[in-house]
């Protein structure tokens, strides 16, 4: 039984997913939020003070941390942030960055930002911002008829923009093609220095994404997913941003892994983590709200939404579902489930020292699930999720 007055937390009976492994039969000691010590059980001492939680076998994880994700249940992330959160974290999301939609207007942008201000601090998973766009190309991704976004950059409206995003923005996807994008860089760094960029949406070629020097993005938005290529040479192939990831081993690179390969097939899901290795890759929902129906040739598939004319528009998946979905299409295992799903986006989010693994000192954020990735507990800086 949980003890309220108790200083520390055990979690006993734990297989503790490690960044290099798993520990078997782990104990977990927590103490004011945060992951005091851990180890084997033969060699963990438990205080006799401690409320002890038995996991009963069950592998705890760092909890998920999608970075990108724009629709939860009904609910928008940047709109409705506490409803959208609520939705994600009893899939074990302990780390959401509300997203808006690279096709909204300047007026529904700030209105956004603005929302998303006031819940910062109050919807405690709710830890920044993911801006996909609004500087993309508009002939890549879904709604592009609709895209509002086709005048050359407007300097003051990008300013308001980048003022009210401050440093609650973590990641800015670009497509480093429109014109006049390296003044728009060059401002949201100066406003926030640790801001990222990633590229998507985009058919930039690689000298064009190196052209922007320092400022070139470290992240792809959603591999092989509304990305293009410029024609070159008659009948050969040309070559865009996921080359460009491709061939750089330190950009890390967003993977959407649905349950029937849709958005990326499941040869190409196994060549993206042959080629960057488990270190690079990050798994993420882009999950989206949408009426329209299936296609008739798609109407089996659960965790997708398609736009009004039948184009792919983001998912309707979770985090523990994205994992379980890698696992079907790749040789992946558990503990590198974890890497994809925690680890890699912490680190693509600069929130690594605080979150993101089970380490010493790190948030006791944490997902309880079973060897299919079922959701059993969800634990936010150490104490249980309990969900009506
Ligand atoms: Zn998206």
């Amino acid at each position: 039984m949980k003890n309220m007055q108790a200083q520390y937390t055990a979690i006993t009976n734990a297989n503790i997913v490690l960044e290099n492994g798993i520990l078997w039969d782990g104990v977990l000691l927590l103490e004011g939020g945060k992951i005091h010590s851990f180890g084997a059980a033969r060699d963990m001492e438990i205080p006799a003070e401690a409320a002890v939680i038995n996991a009963k076998g069950a592998y705890v994880g760092p909890g998920f941390v999608d970075i990108h994700v724009h629709e939860g249940g009904k609910y928008t992330t940047y709109y409705e942030p506490a409803e959208a959160a609520e939705h994600f974290l009893r899939h074990g999301t302990t780390s959401l960055f509300a997203t808006p939609y690279y096709s909204m207007t300047f007026d529904e942008i700030m209105r956004a930002l603005r929302t998303l201000r006031e819940a910062m601090g109050k919807v405690k998973t709710l830890k920044g911002v993911y801006m996909e766009g609004p500087y993309t190309n508009p002939d890549y991704g879904a709604n592009s008829a609709t895209n509002p976004w086709r005048a050359p950059i407007d300097e003051k409206q990008m300013r308001a923009m980048v003022d009210e995003a401050g440093e609650m923005v973590k990641v800015w996807t670009i497509a480093p093609e429109r014109e006049g994008i390296l003044s728009f860089l060059k401002y949201a760094k100066e406003v926030n220095p640790a801001v990222r960029f990633a590229v998507g949406h985009s058919e930039a070629t690689p000298m064009q994404i190196r052209a922007l020097g320092k400022y070139r993005p470290t992240v792809l938005t959603h591999a092989f997913d509304a990305t293009g290529r410029l024609p070159v040479y008659g009948g050969t192939r040309g070559y865009g941003p996921d080359e460009y990831c491709l061939k750089e081993p330190e950009v890390y690179t967003e993977l959407i892994s649905d349950s029937c390969g849709i958005h990326v097939h499941p040869e190409m899901q196994q060549l993206l983590l042959h080629n960057k290795g488990v270190d690079r890759v990050v798994l993420i929902t882009d999950s989206t709200y949408q009426d329209s129906p299936n296609p008739e040739n798609l109407k089996h598939v659960k965790d997708l939404n398609f736009d009004p004319w039948g184009g792919i528009s983001g998912s309707k998946m979770t985090m523990d579902q994205a994992c379980r979905n890698i696992m079907t299409h790749t040789n992946c295992g558990i503990a590198q489930a974890f890497l994809m799903a925690s680890t890699n986006p912490s680190k693509v989010v600069g929130l690594d020292e605080e979150l993101g693994s089970i380490a010493v000192g790190k948030a006791a954020d944490l997902v309880f699930v079973d060897d299919r990735f079922n959701v059993q507990e969800v634990m936010v800086g150490g104490e249980l999720c309990h969900f009506s």
